[in-house]
């Protein structure tokens, strides 16, 4: 008898019962009120399969993208390619990327390499994703008035009614192409609000394969905690 599966309820109003592998491999259960615990255990007995291969590919990603050292060698990620770290001598604290794929820092960086390293993201995300957003938008006829970068972990990007869009900096851990539909869901928000069928209609248009971008993000967000 295999042991049985832990997970946390939400109940609400909704009709139906539904089942979903978080990232961090847990599962939340959300169920209609009135539905008894024993009824739900059986449900998700019988999903028993399909659980325990999400939870083990969850397990998966975040074992190979466990906390970081900050040791010589290790590789930190940015716009898809990766770079080794590399540490130098130095009083001063200094980052930079190489051309040769290396994240140089000074051994001044190392008193608190975290916050270095976040920064230097940042900066590099700043740079990035407002060129990258400038040439979509222009490519596809958007307008919008500033952004802004934010350490949101959860949520890539959101804007303000008034044409403000936030990206958090975390995104450009991700290869372009899934920084590109990040950015293009983001614009689209600029002229349809909410996630209805006329704004999944308009991504299908933008983005043909959007859905297929959208999932990979949400499987793959583990790589973007440094
Ligand atoms: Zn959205």
């Amino acid at each position: 008898m295999p042991g049985s599966i832990k997970y946390n309820i939400i109940r609400s109003s909704r009709r139906t019962i539904a089942l979903h592998v978080n990232s961090d491999a847990t599962l939340t259960v959300k169920i209609p009120y009135g539905v008894s615990l024993s009824y739900v255990e059986r449900f998700i007995e019988e999903k028993r399969g399909w659980i325990e291969k999400k939870q083990a590919r969850f397990r998966e990603i975040k074992e190979k993208f466990r906390p970081k050292e900050f040791a010589e060698g290790e590789e930190f990620i940015f716009a898809g390619k990766t770079y080794k770290l590399e540490i130098s001598a130095g009083n001063t604290a200094k980052i930079s990327l190489t051309k040769d794929g290396l994240l140089r820092i000074t051994e001044k960086c190392l008193e608190s390499p975290k916050h270095y390293i976040e920064w230097f993201y940042k900066q590099f995300a700043k740079k990035y994703i407002t060129a990258r957003t400038a040439e979509i938008a222009e490519a596809f006829g958007y307008k919008y008035k500033s952004i802004r970068i934010n350490g949101a972990k959860t949520r890539w990007g959101s804007c303000s009614p008034r044409g403000n869009i936030n990206f958090s900096w975390r995104l450009v851990i991700m290869p372009p192409e899934m920084i590109d539909y990040v950015i293009i869901h983001e614009l689209v928000h600029l002229e349809i609000k909410d996630h209805s069928k006329r704004f999944y209609a308009r991504m299908t248009e933008l983005m043909p394969d959007h859905k297929k971008r959208e999932k990979w993000l949400k499987d793959n967000s583990a790589m973007t905690m440094i």
